[in-house]
């Protein structure tokens, strides 16, 4: 993923409502890229800061993010490995119910 791109998704991963292919690609990027993560961190401090202004007891948000992203990873590593799985297990169904179609009507 593109610096340019990652940025553009920041928000979309802070709501939660980015694909697990994506999410992948944007854990990765931000992983490796000091500027992405920079601003992703700048974005969940506001974010965040100014949801709980109003509470009063202290929160540690730099541990939280680090946290949201290594939650967010497992999730999108799972699903997309999920994802996979159930791909190959229909294509081998579909060529299994092929090949049973065929040999029942002799083709
Ligand atoms: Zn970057």
């Amino acid at each position: 993923m593109e610096c340019y791109e990652c940025k553009k998704r920041i928000k979309e991963f802070l709501n939660d409502s980015m694909k697990s292919k994506t999410c992948v690609e944007f854990i990765d990027h931000v992983r490796s890229c000091d500027e992405c993560y920079e601003e992703l961190s700048i974005e969940f401090l506001v974010n965040e800061g100014l949801k709980r202004l109003d509470n009063a007891t202290s929160f540690d948000l730099e541990s939280e993010l680090k946290n949201k992203i290594n939650k967010s990873y497992s999730k999108a590593r799972f699903y997309k490995t999920f994802i996979v799985i159930c791909s190959i297990t229909i294509a081998i169904v579909a060529f299994l119910l092929g090949l049973f179609l065929s040999t029942l009507f002799g083709y």
